[in-house]
């Protein structure tokens, strides 16, 4: 699809949606018709209507934020509340079908097909993902171990016992289950039958992808989805950015400071549109989630536009008005074969002068030296680099934030 056709069918898309989402409850109060009226043309004029908010989908019931009524339900998830209380959406007979034509295509671009063997070691209950991944992957015919959360013993024991093909973590679980194999007895990997790992869930940088796919001697392929949306994107074979289901979600990238689009190529926070029936429709939901577009043509031949997640809001830190991301300092101290998994960055003093911290687990050798200069390249401030032992850093956090900030209030109002 040429990217005027897709711009066509996005506008057609929403313009043929935007009075259904406009009748749930939710947003019959938000969007009056004097606000519908005044802006006419929901897509020429989408950057005038306002952004559906977190905090507004946990105030609100399922039953308020959808056009349809039980009848139409098939399920009601809830989002993990990592970030504060969760929210509660429902999930209709229609959002079934094009989740799976969504989540299976993107599937298929990496030969996930019958005969493969997926382990979900993950939360089940009201989480979307392990529904998610059971839906999409019979869907492409593999078939599914729902181990749900585990122990890493259990997990190690499930890929050893059954042929599992496909692992689906986080690059954060994928390292720590890496090290808890190596601690036991290296000889247990030859036991697999592991031939890719589907890294979701938490931001991914190149450099840990590509020693996780060193480490494990298989693919790692970045997925990206919300609990309020379901999968999102998926790379292809080509493994350079995400392709993004441009058909189902309009994307709009936002700087925060000023609520101003970003061009393809900058980082902003992804803000997303449905562009289906869905039982609780988006209309401008602010992800707080940072993003990358990239809308040139990819070397697999798919033309749907690519997005690389860099990380969420709590992954970032503004520092003399650059924002820096986790990822980006994973980039650097991966590239150090000495370095281990874990890190944490520490920004200390207030808006005017303010240094960093970051400690960093070490297996051997590291050109201190070097490494500090590379940070303080990136930061532009004063660098305390504390290089410690393995296990050093707490790692029972399933989700760590890797950067806390703790300069005064403030400061970081300021910076937001
Ligand atoms: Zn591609």
């Amino acid at each position: 699809m040429k990217k005027v056709d897709l711009s066509n069918l996005q506008q057609k898309k929403l313009r043929e949606v935007f009075s259904y989402i406009c009748s749930s409850p939710f947003y019959q109060r938000k969007l009056t018709e004097s606000v519908i009226k005044k802006n006419g043309d929901p897509y020429k004029n989408l950057s005038k209507l306002p952004f559906t908010l977190k905090e507004e989908l946990r105030l609100t019931s399922p039953f308020e934020r959808s056009p349809l009524n039980i009848s139409e339900m098939a399920a009601f998830f809830s989002s993990s509340g990592t970030t504060g209380q969760p929210s509660v959406y429902a999930w209709s007979k229609i959002d079934q079908r094009v989740y799976e034509r969504i989540s299976s295509r993107l599937l298929r671009n990496i030969d996930v097909a019958s005969g493969d063997l997926t382990l979900i070691p993950m939360r089940m209950g009201m989480s979307f993902s392990w529904y998610g991944i059971f839906t999409e992957m019979q869907k492409v015919g593999a078939a599914v171990i729902p181990l749900g959360a585990s122990s890493f013993e259990e997990i190690i024991q499930a890929l050893i016992d059954y042929p599992v093909t496909i692992l689906k973590t986080s690059p954060i679980i994928a390292s720590r289950l890496f090290r808890t194999i190596i601690e036991k007895d290296r000889f247990l990997l030859s036991k697999m039958k592991l031939r890719q790992i589907h890294l979701a869930g938490y931001f991914s940088s190149k450099a840990h992808r590509k020693r996780l796919e060193e480490q494990w001697g298989v693919d790692c392929y970045d997925m990206y989805g919300l609990s309020e949306f379901g999968l999102v994107s998926g790379e292809c074979k080509a493994k350079n950015g995400q392709h993004y289901c441009a058909d189902y979600a309009l994307v709009e990238v936002i700087r925060p400071e000023d609520f101003s689009p970003v061009v393809a190529g900058g980082t902003g926070v992804a803000v997303f549109t449905t562009l289906w029936k869905k039982a609780s429709p988006l209309l401008r939901y602010w992800s707080d989630d940072f993003i990358v577009m990239n809308d040139l043509p990819c070397s697999c031949g798919l033309d749907l536009p690519r997005l690389t997640f860099r990380g969420r809001l709590i992954d970032s830190v503004v520092i003399n008005d650059t924002r820096i991301f986790a990822s980006d300092v994973e980039e650097i101290i991966f590239h150090y074969d000495a370095t281990g998994d874990e890190y944490q960055i520490d920004v200390f003093g207030d808006q005017n002068l303010c240094w960093v911290k970051i400690q960093i687990e070490m297996k051997g050798h590291i050109p201190a030296a070097k490494l500090k200069e590379q940070l303080i390249d990136l930061f532009r401030v004063p660098i305390e680099l504390e290089l410690v032992p393995i296990n050093d850093i707490d790692r029972t956090k399933i989700k760590p934030n890797r950067i806390l900030d703790h300069r005064d209030r403030v400061s970081q109002d300021s910076n937001r």
